[in-house]
């Protein structure tokens, strides 16, 4: 049984996110999507809220799980029997930051892999970022979250 991770902030989660569960769950048989706690970041939702988000939106994979940690992703990993981290590139700009990180888990524990996934084109622009400043202007995110994300981003930001 081939289980992974699939760590971020999740802040909240987009559909470039569930791209990359999709594919990462027709590759594997089961994939762990974990809330990392970073208390360096400042979050709009707590782990709380983006946990039932990602649950809600997930529900669907029958071998997909939704957890949370703090502290390294390497040590989450193999705590759950994990052979393998999970990671999305978009772009250029994320190889860096991501090469950096998958050499530095391999340095960490050589026994776990970091396998990047890229998600449909039409993601690629996409990030939480971009979608919680969009939202905090009251824009239309309906193209890009799921709509039970839509609806805590209205509540947060306080627009219908
Ligand atoms: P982090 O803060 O750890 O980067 P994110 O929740 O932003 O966490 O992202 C988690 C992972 O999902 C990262 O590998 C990121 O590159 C990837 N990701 C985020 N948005 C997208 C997207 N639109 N398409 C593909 N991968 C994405």
């Amino acid at each position: 049984m081939k289980k992974v991770i699939y760590p971020g902030t999740f802040d909240p989660v987009t559909n470039g996110h569930i791209d990359i569960v999709q594919r990462a769950s027709d590759l594997f048989d089961q994939i762990i999507v974990t809330v990392a706690k970073n208390p360096t970041k400042t979050a709009l939702f707590s782990v709380e809220e983006r946990l039932e988000m990602l649950k809600e939106v997930l529900k669907d994979f029958q071998n997909v799980l939704v957890d949370s940690f703090d502290g390294l992703v390497v040590e989450h990993a193999k705590q759950v029997g994990a052979v393998g981290i999970i990671r999305g590139l978009r772009a250029v700009s994320d190889f860096e930051y991501e090469f950096q990180m998958a050499l530095m888990n391999r340095k960490l524990d050589s026994e776990i892999a970091t396998i990047l996934l890229m998600p449909h084109a039409r993601y690629t622009y996409l990030n939480s970022t971009i979608i919680r400043n969009l939202a905090q202007f009251h824009g239309n995110v309906s193209e890009f979250v799921p709509p039970i994300v839509e609806k805590k981003l209205k509540e947060k930001f306080g627009y219908k």
